[in-house]
């Protein structure tokens, strides 16, 4: 593993590759020496839990500075990650609640009766739990989560949230955001919910879908966020069909209502699969909105593609064509997934428009793996989004810029005066980081290293063991 830092509060790292779009502070010296993955060796100064400097590798350390000192050897340093798109409250149920067709579709039908049958505010309190330990292991300083909440829903998940935010307050900043169909805010429940989540600190939300009083919908989510001074985070667009357009009627909503405060957009799968006339046209709305995307790409890439009807379309074509061929399995998918599911990152980037990437679901019936690991969210976005050529800000999509979007400004940065919460890893340069899943990575709150150990599965074999 990397160095371990010692116990005391004031001591060096020295020798550090830091990605220079991650420093808080212009720095001309540091940013000159960058290698050509944009990072740069420097030596940091910890004092009292904070960065108290930051300066070029092989400076003079002060001759007052007599003190210890780890050499990382090149290894990189991160700030702790935010992680602004989750679900904790569908989180693990995996065991009890598999996914068996895989398709989005399956998904939320099977969460649906899982909801009905088991979210009471121990279940949901103990599988988020789970889910914040992880993340907190893995070097997550921030998470925003969307809370299913129809039915009175919210008033038990959001029991379990507040609990969670008292215990867990000064090692995980937790936001939560209502998730519930756009159509609901038409009625009495929507305008419910909308003050629950006013009450609790929350953000608004929901699923955006195309229908023909969308507008009339956003024109009263909007109204109510206005109302109460909330931030909005929706869902948009998590499908490959092209006559999907609610990014671009959500931007419209903004400009329409002159709205200030953030707005949030996820998925927005399908801008991907549009015609460039037709994304310029919304990728224009959503600048001017000031709309930040994120992107789900390991969610995407799970629950895109999963066709179905492509698959018995190719088995009809290729049996009607060849009679003698042996017949494909009427109820086993035989269809390889074409696309990766992601939205324009690189375009959306390009024009201007705040991207982050996120985890999402974790081991759910909307995706059956996952660890709120930000890495490998990194890791497999760099993969999924070529992230790598060049690298670039990218490093930006898990730290700075969803800590932005969230509203925690100078968080998950590297500067001076910032708290020393760092992830340290063994690994030099980027194709070594995202070459190994670094489990031997060291994280550092307030510069001291905590306990990077991760729940147990069997922690939850009582709540999730047995299949619905
Ligand atoms: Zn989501």
């Amino acid at each position: 593993m990397p160095s371990t830092p010692p116990a005391s509060s004031h001591y060096w790292i020295r020798n550090a590759h830091i990605p220079v779009a991650l420093l808080h502070q212009p720095h001309a010296a540091i940013a000159a020496q960058q290698t050509f993955e944009g990072l740069s060796c420097i030596d940091i100064e910890i004092r009292e839990g904070a960065i108290a400097q930051v300066i070029p590798a092989h400076s003079q350390i002060p001759a007052d500075s007599q003190v210890e000192t780890i050499d990382l050897r090149q290894g990189i340093v991160f700030p702790c990650f935010v992680d602004m798109h989750t679900h904790l409250d569908k989180g693990h149920t995996w065991g009890r609640a598999p996914n068996l067709q895989g398709t989005f579709e399956n998904a939320l039908t099977t969460v649906e009766t899982d909801r009905q049958k088991n979210w009471n505010v121990e279940d949901v309190y103990r599988r988020m739990e789970f889910g914040l330990k992880c993340s907190y292991a893995h070097g997550t300083q921030a998470i925003r989560t969307h809370i299913d909440s129809l039915e009175g829903q919210a008033i038990v998940s959001l029991e379990a949230l507040k609990m969670l935010q008292t215990e867990w307050q000064g090692r995980l900043s937790l936001q939560a955001v209502s998730l519930l169909p756009l159509e609901s805010f038409e009625t009495s429940e929507g305008e419910k919910i909308a003050d629950l989540f006013a009450a609790s600190g929350g953000v608004l939300g929901g699923l955006v879908l195309m229908n023909e009083r969308l507008d009339h919908q956003l024109d009263r989510v909007f109204a109510m966020a206005i109302d109460r001074g909330l931030s909005l985070d929706f869902h948009t667009d998590e499908s490959g069909d092209p006559e999907e357009i609610t990014l671009r009627h959500v931007a419209s909503a903004a400009i329409r209502h002159q709205f200030t405060n953030q707005i949030v957009c996820g998925h927005c799968c399908s801008l991907a699969v549009q015609p460039p006339n037709e994304v310029k046209k919304t990728m224009d709305l959503v600048k001017e909105a000031r709309i930040g995307i994120v992107s789900l790409p390991m969610c995407n890439l799970y629950l895109q593609d999963r066709n179905q009807q492509a698959s018995q379309h190719f088995a009809q074509t290729l049996s009607s064509a060849s009679p003698d061929l042996m017949p494909y399995p009427a109820d086993i998918p035989t269809h390889t997934p074409r696309w990766r599911g992601v939205t324009l990152l690189h375009e959306l980037r390009h024009s201007g428009i705040p991207v982050a990437v996120a985890s999402d679901n974790c081991r759910d019936p909307f995706y059956g793996f996952g660890d709120h690991d930000m890495v490998e969210v990194l890791t497999q976005a760099t993969r999924i989004a070529h992230f790598d050529a060049p690298y670039g800000d990218w490093c930006r999509t898990v730290t700075q810029t969803p800590a932005e979007l969230m509203g925690l400004s100078a968080m998950a940065q590297i500067g001076i005066g910032l708290p020393a919460d760092l992830v340290l890893f063994k690994a030099r340069h980027y194709s070594e980081l995202f070459a190994r899943p670094q489990s031997d990575r060291v994280v550092l709150r307030q510069g001291r290293a905590i306990d990077r150990t991760l729940p147990d599965y069997a922690d939850l074999d009582d709540l999730v063991q047995n299949p619905t």
